[in-house]
């Protein structure tokens, strides 16, 4: 297990801010001094969950999640300390560096951030070339046929690759990019590649898209990682779409096409529409319906579709009406099913796709479709028993042999049973024989164990006395009180019991908690409890003078203990028979205990004037 340095732990999380992280997720809204949204840990139809600028802690009043900036990314991304530490430090921009092995980390990060760099200067010079270039004149007739408006192709940042070898490849150069890093990109191909499979460094480059429309692949925070090339030519004897290759920031199977822009409208549509190409996609989120992505290729991997289950619960699948479309329908299926998403599929007129219904029916039209979806389930019923012949058992036997293939992939026993009833209705065949079909059958794609998305654990948080809560509030706000605090405080640590903790780690901290960069390396200092409880603590102003404040709750918290301890010794002596040695042991600590109890309360003395 790799271990990030202090120092990267530390520069992360003074390089975020806990606001925007979770904002960067999902929207928040503003409430006096916290931000709310409906809770992602659990589901709720009121807002429970608030983001606390001043604690940089989130917390949720319905489920009692709660935490760090590091905390939530983890809950949130189902992902390891170290694997957050790594998403806040790419998104911030800071190099992670490693105990061990760093230096190669430190030359991976620099490497990733090279290729990311050539790919918005490529993207740029794309787009110049598409509105500047004569020999872009055929590219700029296809986007308008294809209703595509300029202001559209600047907002995606289309481009044209020029039909050039080296046209992209000298540009690159000229921005400094070496044949290697230009290699390694995608953007270019070697001659040697094609026979040694791997890119050389002295072998001639040419570039991978020529006289293509481009398409920049962005990842989920909108960075340009690759591109997808469409050929103008539609008779070419070319591919039709080529894409980058894999490389160090492009994995195709983990990109969904169009989620950058339309993250926020997943969200609250609570369903995504899939469609299969990026016209289609740019067309309908131009026309409004925005809660559109395109997977790269046309079946949904496991990892594209746990990261759509981030944002939604129904996946629409709108893909072409012809038999190609119906198989992509089908390959996607089992990814998405398996992770808990409902599919629907929409029944578009034969021989349209998205793009063409909304240019020539409008969006509301489209719209529609999508709103009259039917299950998966429902709608291949729909089309087994409207093709007939289902009276023949033998083809009766085998559609319900096919279905019986997917409904085991339904994670919910509840909707699992449902569907399993209304196949058995419409088929006319007993629930029992179509279990007896799932048993025997193999399902769709076998689930392994270890494929699992681990529980997220669920600590209970320590009880923090309101005179604990006080006191941690008023020693992360004013240095005086927790000077005076410290020196109370940890002469006897063990006074306060678990809910001291938390206290004694601020008192300890040596830099006061008063910004989003203190507050975040001190919670990344907590233990998964002490964490909890400090995003527990609910800000308020304490009025009047802080010290004086402290000092109360401090003399009710120790006057609390003191009278605890007292109470258990009487009871102790209650006991019969105990020996002479301890009563009378018993009977001074209870005497010490009034004492101090005593002079807990005695008036401070005032200087005499
Ligand atoms: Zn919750």
């Amino acid at each position: 297990m790799p271990r990030i340095s202090e120092e990267t732990i530390q520069r992360v999380a003074e390089a975020s801010d806990i606001v925007e992280v979770v904002g960067s997720y999902f929207p928040l809204k503003r409430a006096g001094t916290s931000w709310k949204a409906l809770c992602p840990f659990h589901r709720e139809k009121s807002p429970s969950f608030s983001v606390n600028p001043q604690r940089q802690t989130f917390h949720c009043f319905g489920c009692g999640a709660g935490g760090s900036i590091f905390r939530f990314v983890m809950d949130y991304e189902h992902i390891t300390f170290v694997e957050a530490v790594r998403r806040l430090a790419q998104r911030a921009g800071v190099p992670v560096i490693e105990e061990a092995g760093g230096e190669a980390d430190e030359k991976g990060y620099s490497e990733r951030k090279r290729l990311l760099a050539m790919h918005t200067e490529a993207a740029a010079w794309f787009h110049q070339q598409l509105l500047r270039s004569p020999a872009a004149g055929a590219a700029r007739e296809y986007l308008k046929s294809r209703g595509l408006t300029a202001e559209t192709a600047k907002s995606w940042n289309i481009g044209y690759a020029p039909d050039s070898w080296d046209a992209l490849i000298q540009f690159l150069k000229g921005k400094n990019f070496t044949q290697e890093e230009i290699a390694k990109s995608g953007l270019a191909s070697s001659k040697e590649e094609s026979e040694t499979g791997s890119p050389s460094s002295t072998a001639r480059l040419y570039a991978r898209f020529r006289d293509r429309v481009m398409f920049p692949i962005r990842n989920d925070y909108g960075e340009v990682i690759a591109f997808s090339g469409r050929v103008l030519d539609a008779q070419a004897r070319t591919a039709k779409y080529v894409n980058s290759p894999e490389t160090p920031i492009f994995s195709k199977g983990r990109v969904l096409f169009g989620l950058d822009k339309s993250k926020r409208s997943l969200i609250e549509a609570k369903t995504a529409i899939v469609c299969e190409g990026q016209i289609d996609l740019i067309t309908a989120f131009e026309s409004g319906v925005t809660n559109v992505i395109a997977p790269q290729g046309t079946a949904f991997t496991p990892e594209q579709a746990r990261l759509l289950l981030r944002f939604v619960e129904v996946v629409v699948l709108c893909f072409d009406s012809d038999r190609a479309g119906q198989e992509a329908v089908t390959r996607s299926l089992p990814a998405l099913l398996e992770c808990g998403l409902e599919v629907r599929v929409a029944r578009l007129p034969a021989g349209e796709d998205p793009d063409s219904l909304i240019r020539t029916q409008g969006a509301e039209a489209f719209q529609r479709h999508i709103t009259e979806a039917r299950n998966f389930f429902d709608n291949a019923l729909d089309l087994l028993t409207a093709a007939g012949g289902m009276e023949d058992p033998v083809k009766k036997a085998a559609a319900s042999r096919k279905l019986a293939t997917f409904v085991p992939l339904i994670k919910d026993p509840v909707q699992r049973e449902a569907v399993m009833g209304r196949i058995s209705a419409r088929l006319g065949i007993a629930p029992t024989a179509f279990q007896a079909q799932m048993r025997s059958g193999k399902t769709a794609v076998t689930r392994s164990a270890n494929d699992e998305e681990p529980e997220v654990p669920r600590e209970a948080p320590f009880e923090m006395p309101e005179g604990v809560v006080i006191l941690c509030q008023l020693a992360m706000t004013d240095l005086r009180t927790k000077e005076w605090l410290a020196t109370q405080v940890l002469a006897d640590p063990q006074l306060l019991g678990e809910s001291g903790n938390l206290l004694g780690r601020i008192l300890r901290h040596g830099a006061p908690l008063d910004s989003p960069a203190a507050l975040n390396t001190f919670a990344s200092t907590l233990s998964p409890r002490e964490e909890k409880a400090f995003a527990n603590l609910v800000p308020g102003r304490v009025p009047g003078d802080p010290l004086i404040a402290a000092q109360e709750a401090w003399r009710g918290l120790v006057a609390q203990t003191l009278r605890e301890q007292r109470e258990a010794a009487k009871n102790r002596l209650r006991q019969p028979g105990l020996p002479a040695a301890e009563t009378l042991a018993l009977q001074k600590q209870i005497l010490d205990l009034s004492t101090r109890l005593n002079d807990l309360f005695r008036p401070v003395p005032q200087d005499s004037a």
